[in-house]
């Protein structure tokens, strides 16, 4: 039987930017994208192209390679012709394969936002289609409001959609902006947009979770004929966020109520990355994954031992509702973790690093994390750091140099305008072919000065480390309390384009930083000599 594909678009950086607390750079943009079109999402929206200097520069370049890279941003204004809309000509000149555009469906939002008249309205909407579509790109329009405004006036709703369809716009997005609408309104009234004309095809929906119904609503569209859902990573988004992508993915994927009829780009291969996506996202935001999220908490396939564990280990089925390998994810009980052995197994494949399962080595590395995470550590986003402790528990890492020791000063005075200023001086001092190296570096900040003491005399790998840039530096206090300790993310990149993380832990936050540091700058050493870095390099 052929199933229906259902498109999949992901608006974490612009709906996903509405979270409070999230601001996302452009590197975080850039790294943000790259995750979600490595893991195979159909369209990737990146913002408003020309409304502020972090989404111009992101448009300025094409951001993804397979998925479809999205601008976004409002029609044509009313009583412009689009040719003289500036919002329009950034959204061409835009560096995307397709345009978004947020079209009003809901009279009354008409009026009072916009305060033009609903033909105009209609007009906008049309004209602003037509232009992208004649500028060779993919055109897609979100109905704002659309659930609401057809429940105020379903033939103004209607009107909308059927505007943006006949003029040509490959999808059609409805949208619950609001997020108060149930699964049974969902239901009836995508059945009377496709009875009005506009084949579920070419229909979308956007689900935002304001009564937890994000997912059962894009869900129960599915069902109703849409083919295209909107939602976010981790379902962030404003107040209580968009529909979540990371639990959609795995439904319609291993729930046969929907893998039977359906499919998405996401095939079971893609699908055991899941895990890895929503946790390096986390680790971006510099937040604590949610330990119950579905398919990818770190409790959602936790037992506690007991007669649950028990039968469990002697058949998975009776206390699990899908394979968590499926999804990436681990087993959690407290006896020996074959399932856990396997994904270790793969993951390091995927670093090109063979190992036999039987391999003591490999269970010595099993442990040696496991007690890492426990303390702190956290791989997932740390794929670089990941890579360098089991080449190193494998004894593949060649000496390039030891660190003897470092030491930080760190001084606030006046300056002779009696201003306050703080001076921090570092000294390291490494070894390289049994020669001692020291250096001094002065900056504003310890980690800062720490670098460049590093930098300044690295003997003869000096010039391999000349195109190294720290993009991104990311501190969180575990544990609270006195006895904190403090985790440190630092992202790495180079001339290559590649980016790598590291990850540092210490109850110092000097030692965290300088750990993650080292690890960056072994892992450049390794990645010159074409002996790691195969993942980040694909
Ligand atoms: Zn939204």
């Amino acid at each position: 039987m052929t199933r229906e594909r259902i498109y999949l678009f992901d608006t974490t950086l612009r709906d996903g930017q509405q979270t409070p607390g999230i601001d996302f750079s452009v590197e975080d943009k850039i790294a943000i994208a790259s995750m979600l079109d490595e893991f195979g999402l159909d369209y990737v929206e990146g913002g408003y192209p020309g409304a502020n200097p972090t989404d111009t520069a992101f448009f300025a370049e094409k951001r993804t390679s397979q998925a479809t890279f999205v601008a976004f941003g409002m029609t044509k204004r009313p009583g412009v012709s689009v040719s003289n809309d500036p919002g329009i000509a950034s959204l061409l000149q835009a560096r995307s394969d397709a345009v978004c555009f947020v079209a009003k469906s809901w009279d009354y939002h008409v009026q009072v936002a916009l305060g033009c008249t609903n033909e105009e309205n209609l007009e906008c909407i049309a004209e602003s289609v037509k232009a992208v579509v004649a500028a060779g790109k993919e055109a897609l329009v979100d109905c704002e409001h659309f659930f609401d405004g057809y429940k105020a006036n379903p033939e103004y709703a209607l009107a909308c959609a059927r505007t943006a369809y006949k003029n040509g716009a490959r999808w059609v997005v409805l949208c619950d902006t609001n997020g108060g609408t149930q699964p049974p309104e969902v239901r009836a009234i995508v059945e009377a947009v496709i009875a009005a004309g506009v084949p579920g095809h070419c229909l979308g929906i956007h689900a935002h979770n304001d009564t937890g119904q994000a997912v059962a609503n894009s869900l129960v569209a599915v069902e109703a004929g849409v083919r295209q859902i909107q939602g976010t990573l981790n379902g962030v988004g404003e107040r209580c966020g968009n529909a979540n992508l990371v639990t959609l993915i795995p439904t319609l994927a291993l729930k046969s109520a929907y893998n039977t009829r359906f499919e998405t780009a996401i095939d079971a291969d893609r699908l055991t990355n899941l895990t890895l996506l929503s946790h390096a996202f986390d680790e971006l935001l510099n937040r604590s994954p949610d330990h119950q999220m579905p398919y990818v908490g770190a409790s959602a396939f936790a037992t506690k031992a007991g007669i649950h564990a028990s039968a469990l280990l002697k058949d998975p089925r009776t206390y699990e509702h899908v394979p968590p390998e499926s999804v990436g994810n681990f087993r959690k009980v407290m006896v020996s973790d074959q399932g856990g052995k396997a994904n270790f197994i793969n993951a390091l494949k995927r670093r090109g690093i063979d190992v036999a399962k039987d391999d003591p080595k490999l269970d010595l590395l099993i442990s040696i994390v496991k007690e890492r995470e426990a303390s702190g550590y956290a791989y997932e986003g740390a794929d670089a750091s990941f890579e360098l402790l089991a080449r190193r528990t494998m004894g593949t890492i060649p000496d390039f140099f030891s660190l003897d020791g470092f030491r930080v000063m760190i001084e606030r005075r006046f300056d002779s305008h009696g201003r306050i200023k703080i001076v921090s001086e570092a000294v390291v001092k490494i070894s390289i072919d049994g020669q001692t190296l020291m250096s001094v570096a002065e900056a504003e900040g310890p980690v800062n000065a720490l670098d460049l003491a590093l930098r300044k005399d690295f003997g003869k790998y000096q010039h391999e480390i000349d195109d190294l840039v720290l993009a991104d530096f990311k501190v969180r206090i575990l544990n609270g309390g006195t006895d904190a300790i403090t985790r440190v993310l630092i992202e790495s990149t180079d001339s290559s384009g590649v980016r790598w993380w590291t990850v540092g832990v210490s109850d110092n936050i000097i030692d965290a930083s300088f750990q993650a540091l080292m690890d960056s700058v072994i892992y450049k050493l390794m990645k010159n000599r074409q002996l790691a870095g195969k993942i980040a390099a694909e």
